[in-house]
């Protein structure tokens, strides 16, 4: 059965695209750690990413650093977070998040809730930039 992320990209269930190319999706997490928190993806869902070839991990990775550039600009933070852990939802990802100190980054701090139109206002921000 295609991960939730895989109908996603399929456009069978919605998201705020942040951006795409023929082998990557990029999108807003829904219970976000911070405003602008991106989830990355490989369009060809594997579970793990280090099950990812070299190659396309590579390219992922430089697909990744576009969009947290893009959310470096658009949303005030100190950097970008990465974090990988794949728990939740098995098609890899990785997480892009805005911070300005360390301790947000932790896994217990209360996720944001955002309205409709708050998410679509960050994901219009973020693809300024792009
Ligand atoms: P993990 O697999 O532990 O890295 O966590 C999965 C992440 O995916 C969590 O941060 C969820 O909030 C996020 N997530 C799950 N379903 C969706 C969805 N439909 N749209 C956006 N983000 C999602």
């Amino acid at each position: 059965m295609a991960s939730i992320f895989s109908r996603i990209v399929a456009g069978e269930i919605p998201s705020y695209k942040i951006a795409e190319n023929d082998k990557f999706f990029a999108f807003l997490d829904i219970n976000p750690m911070a405003k602008g928190h991106t989830l990355v993806i490989p369009k060809h869902e594997v579970d793990y990413i280090f099950d990812i070839d070299d190659t396309t991990l590579a390219e992922m990775t430089v697909f990744a650093k576009q969009v947290a550039e893009a959310i470096k600009k658009a949303i005030p933070c100190q950097r970008v977070g990465v974090m990988v852990l794949g728990m939740e939802v098995p098609h890899a990802h990785i997480h892009l998040i805005p911070i300005v100190k360390e301790s947000d980054m932790l896994l217990s701090n209360p996720k944001l809730k955002l309205e409709a139109p708050e998410f679509e206002e960050i994901a219009h921000a973020i693809k300024f930039y792009l």
